[in-house]
């Protein structure tokens, strides 16, 4: 690491409009005056000696070493052979919690302005644990595994993040009424955490309420608990409430480091042309330094950032604006204060 207390940070552009967002943050983060070094590694899929695709080596040095990145979008080439990158990073790193705030963004009009919650997503097991097989012709069965270890880990981060960030609940979200051994194991792990955590209120809801009552009423939930799948949909759904994916930010947690990203695809049709919307990165990469404990380098960029939403004036095209993705990240430095 660097004697200056510099610290090196993984950077993968990804695909799409992925390296145009990340020459944005990079731009923003050299004017913050942010003290990070990035180390860019390509995550394009090599074949490995087996014939299979994979993430390169290099990459997997890289975050080995550094235990904190940044990614862009990534392409999934549809067809045999290939497996997700996504997939693949997060098995590699066991990055087994999938952070998202959705919060209200002043200038952004949306359905609600209270929107303040933060989802946590179990990211190793459950429904996408990739175990499927045929019975017989036409009978195909999907295991959903969901074992002790994976939900004492996430509820905890759940109720440890709940008490970093000065949040007040935990909502497990659930379906132990139908799924009882799977989901009742889950929310077991969820009830025994809670116990160790006094001072953060818990409640237990099925995730049927969960939904009726989120777009209902937001301001009723905090900090949000769940497997995989569950939390697969409810975070893009409380990325809904607050103005689209092209906002959100997210990380995925995991023992020995983490990756930040943004939630939303490569957009294809918008690659290349600077018109591409940087704020979910950025915010992403605010996360990141809020992870890093350089919470004040994190809430100058996010002021100037939330400031430009704010006034409306410099927006890309997603958000009704005329700007180009270069307009806006000038905007934003001309905002760090
Ligand atoms: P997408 O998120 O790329 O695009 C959906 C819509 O949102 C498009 O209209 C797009 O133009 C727009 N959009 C997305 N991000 C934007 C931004 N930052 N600024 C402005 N507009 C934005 O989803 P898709 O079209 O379903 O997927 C395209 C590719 O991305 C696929 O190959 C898919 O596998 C991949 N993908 C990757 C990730 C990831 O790496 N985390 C996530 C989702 C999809």
């Amino acid at each position: 690491q660097y004697s200056s207390g510099v610290r090196k940070v993984t950077l993968i552009p990804g695909h799409g409009i992925g390296p145009e967002i990340t020459v944005a943050v990079q731009k923003i983060f050299e004017a913050a005056k942010v003290p990070i070094a990035w180390d860019e590694v390509d995550v394009t899929a090599v074949r490995g000696p087996d014939g299979k695709f994979g993430i390169p080596q290099k990459a997997i040095d890289s975050v080995n070493a550094n235990k904190i990145g940044l990614k862009g979008p990534l392409m999934t080439p549809v067809g045999k052979g290939y497996r997700s990158l996504n997939l693949a990073l997060r098995k590699e790193f066991d990055l087994y919690a999938n952070v998202r705030p959705c919060k209200s963004l002043e200038g952004i009009k949306t359905l609600y302005d209270n929107v303040d919650v933060v989802t946590i997503r179990e990211n190793t097991e459950g429904e996408y644990s990739g175990i499927e097989h045929e019975i017989v012709d036409g009978v195909v069965q999907s295991i959903k595994l969901i074992t002790e270890e994976a939900s004492k880990r996430v509820a905890e981060f759940a109720f440890q993040f709940a008490k970093d960030n000065n949040r007040k609940k935990v909502t497990a979200v659930h379906k132990a009424n139908i799924m009882r051994m799977s989901d009742g194991l889950f929310l077991r792990c969820c009830r025994e955490m809670a116990t160790k955590y006094s001072e953060i209120k818990f409640e237990e809801r099925y995730l049927d309420t969960v939904c009726l009552n989120m777009v209902q009423d937001p301001s009723k939930f905090d900090v949000l608990v769940m497997p995989n799948l569950y939390g697969d949909i409810m975070s893009d759904m409380c990325s809904g409430l607050v103005g689209g994916l092209g906002l959100t930010p997210s990380g995925n947690i995991g023992k020995n480091g983490a990756l930040f990203e943004s939630v939303h695809g490569t957009a294809p049709t918008i690659a290349g042309k600077d018109l591409a919307n940087p704020t979910a990165l950025l915010l992403s990469a605010v996360m990141m330094l809020r992870y890093m404990k350089l919470n004040e380098h994190a809430d100058k960029v996010q002021n100037a950032c939330f400031n430009v939403l704010r006034e409306g004036k410099v927006l890309t095209g997603d958000l009704g604006g005329k700007s180009k993705c270069s307009e806006y990240t000038q905007e934003i430095i001309k905002n760090l204060k």
